[in-house]
């Protein structure tokens, strides 16, 4: 089964780009936690660098994505700019691969068709050759592909009045959920994790109806779970 590391940038102390009343470390933690849903749906594991508003060092971040060992490593950001003019979605991707454009090149497709101008797809080098970012000069190799997607800028206007719609952040999860998707061909889990659990409470009479394990339970719902179990321990 493949791994897809999905890395939420900024954090913390580290608020990554402000503007128009949107700071980007929290637009990446909504963003990265919806494709973590979304790609949770899929027969792959799927980690995630952090899920709280919380601050990662460089190395502690590297060290998270590298111990995990996935075979994707997709980086969550969204831009700022001096000029308020610049607008519309960048994906990074490694210099020296024959691949990972292909995925940079789906993402950038599926972010404009929701709306999002696609500005470029690219590759930087530092002075000595290597990867520009350290999210890619320090993941990448032949075992993992690493990309950073950049998805809008936060201080163009235009941009950021579409950031600030959690339907649109929702639109653009699912645009880079889906081409993660189809560029590891990845299929949808059988059944769930919680079916046989479900099956289970139904039988001994702890729920009426299974019910789907993506949904929240009440304080209500839990109470009455564990009040019917209650008296069943009693008898
Ligand atoms: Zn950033």
């Amino acid at each position: 089964m493949g791994k897809i590391m999905i890395d939420i940038g900024h954090g913390g102390s580290d608020s990554g780009a402000i503007g128009n009343g949107l700071i980007e470390k929290d637009i990446n933690l909504k963003v990265g936690l919806m494709i973590y849903n979304y790609l949770s749906r899929y027969d792959v594991e799927v980690g995630i660098t952090r899920r709280a508003d919380i601050a990662l060092s460089n190395d502690a971040r590297v060290e998270l994505v590298n111990s995990f060992q996935p075979d994707l490593c997709v980086s969550i950001h969204h831009n700022a700019a001096a000029s308020a003019e610049a607008r519309g979605a960048e994906v990074i991707h490694a210099h020296y691969d024959n691949y990972d454009d292909k995925l940079a090149t789906a993402i950038l497709e599926n972010i404009g068709n929701i709306g999002m101008p696609k500005r470029r797809i690219f590759t930087r080098l530092n002075s000595r050759g290597d990867d520009w970012y350290f999210m890619i000069r320090r993941i990448w190799d032949n075992n993992t592909a690493a990309i950073i997607v950049e998805g809008g800028f936060v201080t163009n206007s235009k941009d950021a009045e579409m950031l600030k719609k959690e339907d649109f952040l929702m639109l653009e999860a699912t645009a880079i959920g889906s081409a993660i998707v189809e560029y590891l061909d990845l299929k949808p889990k059988v059944g769930n994790w919680w079916d046989g659990s479900m099956e289970r409470m139904k039988t001994e009479g702890l729920i009426q109806n299974k019910h789907n394990g993506n949904e929240p339970v009440s304080w209500g719902e839990f109470a009455t779970v564990i009040s019917r179990l209650l008296d069943k321990l009693q008898q």
